[in-house]
Formats: C-alpha cells, structure tokens, sequence
C-alpha cells in the first residue's frame, strides 16, 4: 500500500469490534482520509495524533453508518476539508439521527414481538447514536458509481455496492487490483444486512447481488474498514455466501409454525446480547425473513398488532 500512498490508521471503537480501519491517503498537498471513527472521546485523541501531523484536504466516507461517518462533520470542522460521499447516504444520515424516530422503531419493534421494556431500550440505542454522529459534515461532492477519483495520484473507480447500507461505496484501483471495500466485504465477520422498517425492503437481495457485481473486477488485494488487508477474495465471497444461505435455512425452519421476528431471531442468534449487538441482530433477521418472503417462501401477516412469518407449504 506504500507505493499507492495509502496508510492503515486505526481508530478505536467502544464495541466489541473496537477498530475501525481509516486510510491515510498522501496527496500532493496534504492528505486524504477516507472513514472517521465515530464523535467520541477515544477517536478523538486518536485523531488529535494524526492531525499533528497531517493536514487533511479531503475526507471521504465509505456509508452513512456512525462509526464511519461520526466522526465527519467534526473533522471538518477541525480542517476546513472537502467532504465527499453518497447521496444515498448523506439522506439516511440525516433521517436516521432525529429525534422523532424514537417512537417510529419503538412501534416497529413491539410490532416484531419485542416486549416494551425492550422497544424502548433498542430505540433509545439508536437515537444514543445521534452524539457520536453529530454535527453532520457539510456534503462538497457527491460520489455515484461510475465516478472515477484520484487518490494518492492514482485512479480509483467508484462502485456503488448497496446491501451493508444502501449508498455505500467501494473505490477500486484497476492497474494494482485494489478494492478499498468498506463493509461490503470483511475478513472475519461477516457483514451485517440489516432492515431499517424505511428504505430498501429487501436489503438481502440487494447485498447479494452487490457481492456478485464485485466478483467482475479483478481483486488482488482488499482493504477492509474492520480486520487487516487481504487476498483471495473470492473464497471470503464463497463464504459469506454460504453463511447467509444457511441463516436462510434456518429462519425458514424457524417458521414451521407462525413465529414473530423476535422468535425466529431467537433461533438464529445466541442469547446475553448487549442491546447495540440485539439491535443488529433483530435487523438480521429481518433481511433474511423479508428475502424469503420475496422469494415467496414465507409470508408474513399482522395478528394483534404482530407481525408473523409462516412458511409456506410445498
Ligand atoms: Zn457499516
């Protein structure tokens, strides 16, 4: 990654996944950031090391999600920079972090089954998240697919891969075969796909085939926003694969009987979750229910203000 100017900062993350990965891009004057960490403390002081040091021009954000684009509208604040990003995701940034969304996924939640005491603590989860993302970046320049940028005086191409969040971006470098792939494909974990109960209804669909669209390009080395760089792309591709084709299989045995989201999310996820790892996983679940009931493998019905998801019979 040297002789492409690129340079691993890692920023530290309150979760159990304590990192998220940000590149050092090394521009002619000045740097490129791409990713931020979140408006917290920890990055923060991170950032405060890099900043001695480097001045930054530009940052640019992969999605909209906090512990990319937290930490954005701060660091612009700090250095004047250039923000770009999607569009897609400049707007779920900002639909998603206002207050008026605390009783919009209460009511959705108690609609999967949840119980109150539990709503109330998943939607405070979220609408906690607005002080690690604010104050928004003020959007310079929208990235869609088939942009091209430079980075560190080399070309990248913009592939739009939604699916992990709707307007995320990819940036590939053809002549070293270098994918910068955010979340859309990780190492170790497997990305979440998650439904909102607003945007893309069929979030599993979309990630699928944004995996598929990845695999025309040739790859020799990824670069992930989580874990450490790697090769041989196509096997991790395989395999994410073939772990969301066996979630598949079990939400489907899940709703022998008509089950609500948080029954089945029961069966497909191990209990003693912490209420941020709950909330992706109930978002989980969803995605995989959603793309059966695409598939017209379950449906779904409203019974007493709960959804419920039943196979249906072959
Ligand atoms: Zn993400």
């Amino acid at each position: 990654m040297e002789k492409l100017n690129i340079h691993l900062h890692r920023i530290p993350l309150p979760f159990r996944l304590n990192h998220v990965n940000t590149w050092l891009v090394k521009e002619e004057h000045g740097y490129t950031v791409i990713d931020t960490g979140l408006n917290h403390p920890d990055a923060e002081a991170a950032w405060a090391k890099v900043l001695a040091e480097h001045p930054i021009r530009r940052i640019i954000i992969t999605h909209y999600h906090p512990d990319h684009y937290g930490y954005a509208g701060r660091l612009q604040a700090l250095t004047g920079a250039e923000v770009w990003m999607s569009k897609r995701d400049q707007e779920m940034a900002r639909e998603i972090w206002s207050h008026k969304h605390l009783t919009f996924f209460e009511q959705h939640y108690l609609a999967c089954g949840l119980s109150k005491e539990l709503a109330r603590r998943l939607s405070e989860n979220i609408t906690g998240f607005s002080r690690y993302v604010l104050p928004h970046p003020e959007v310079t320049r929208f990235l869609a697919d088939g942009d091209e940028l430079e980075l560190g005086g080399h070309r990248y191409e913009v592939i739009a891969v939604p699916g992990h969040a709707e307007g995320m971006l990819n940036f590939y470098n053809r002549k070293h075969g270098l994918l910068i792939a955010a979340d859309h494909v990780l190492p170790k974990i497997t990305p979440n796909i998650s439904y909102w109960f607003m945007g893309e209804p069929n979030p599993l669909a979309r990630y699928l085939q944004s995996l598929n669209k990845i695999q025309a390009y040739p790859i020799q080395l990824v670069l992930p926003s989580h874990g450490s760089p790697f090769t041989n792309v196509q096997q991790r591709i395989d395999e994410i694969i073939s772990h969301h084709q066996k979630r598949l299989d079990l939400a489907l045995a899940a709703t022998r009987q008509p089950a609500t989201v948080y029954e089945v999310n029961e069966q497909l996820f191990s209990q003693g979750l912490t209420e941020h790892e709950l909330r992706f996983a109930i978002g989980e679940t969803i995605a995989h229910l959603e793309y059966l009931v695409y598939k017209q493998q379950v449906r779904k019905f409203m019974k007493d203000g709960q959804w419920f998801y039943e196979r249906v019979s072959d």
